[in-house]
């Protein structure tokens, strides 16, 4: 039997403010850069949860081992959603050989 225990989700219910607030480590050295965006982080098989991290904080995560994953990540060709990914694609020929 797999005893699975509930991620907590207390921040869900908080209105969405038009700027997230970044969550990395850049935030207490005020070094964000980028757009804050919503990611989901991993490291190996530990689901660390969902985080809101600007481009400086992703990086900095990649750089330590973790997999940092986008809520939905998109082609700019052909303006197609996937779902979860770690990037968008900027062609179709990254997501899809077969363009069917
Ligand atoms: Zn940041
Ligand atoms: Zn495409």
């Amino acid at each position: 039997m797999n005893t699975n225990s509930t991620p907590t989700l207390a921040a869900v219910d908080q209105p969405r403010l038009v700027w997230l607030i970044c969550d990395g480590r850049c935030a207490a050295r005020h070094e964000c850069q980028g757009e804050v965006k919503r990611v989901h982080v991993m490291h190996g098989s530990k689901d660390w949860g969902w985080w809101d991290y600007c481009d400086e904080a992703r990086a900095e995560d990649k750089r330590r081992g973790m997999t940092v994953e986008f809520e939905n990540v998109s082609c700019s060709q052909c303006g197609r959603d996937f779902g979860p990914g770690e990037h968008g694609f900027l062609h179709c020929a990254d997501h899809s050989p077969t363009n069917s």
